[in-house]
């Protein structure tokens, strides 16, 4: 049985894993229930399907719907936008890797110089800008 607590941190680490398998073939929630439980995973069909239905939503998966029978309409593929995800999350993976198993060194430990100057406190009661607000860069 999964605590609510270790349900919070593992549902990003379960996500990963099935954008992973979508970006090679489709997956529906049976298979993908057998495949995270060989991984030591048991997830119930409550967990899996909601965290389904929020990556559809995010755009991350759809429903490959192409064919006649059930099992099809449930499968689920990786969108554009699912596979930029999971590019940009194969490098966190793999910096997170290095430093949380293999114990490298961070490139900023926390007694070395940092790379800019903190900030000042802001003054109480000012709310900080949006992060839309931020200039964007290229
Ligand atoms: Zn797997």
């Amino acid at each position: 049985m999964i605590s609510a607590v270790d349900r919070e941190i593992r549902l990003g680490i379960w996500k990963i894993h099935i954008l992973h398998h979508a970006a090679s073939r489709p997956v529906w929630g049976r298979w993908l229930l057998e495949e995270l439980a060989e991984h030591g995973h048991v997830l119930s069909p409550g967990t899996l399907y909601p965290a389904l239905l929020r990556m559809e939503v995010n755009g991350w998966l759809e429903r490959t719907g192409d064919a006649a029978h059930a099992r099809a309409r449930q499968s689920f593929r990786i969108t554009a936008a699912g596979r930029q995800l999971l590019e940009a999350l194969r490098r966190e993976v793999h910096e997170l890797h290095q430093e949380v198993v293999l114990g490298r060194a961070s490139r900023h430990p926390p007694d070395a110089p940092r790379p800019a100057a903190p900030r000042p406190p802001r003054p109480r009661g000012r709310p900080a800008p949006a992060p839309s607000a931020r200039k964007r860069r290229p």
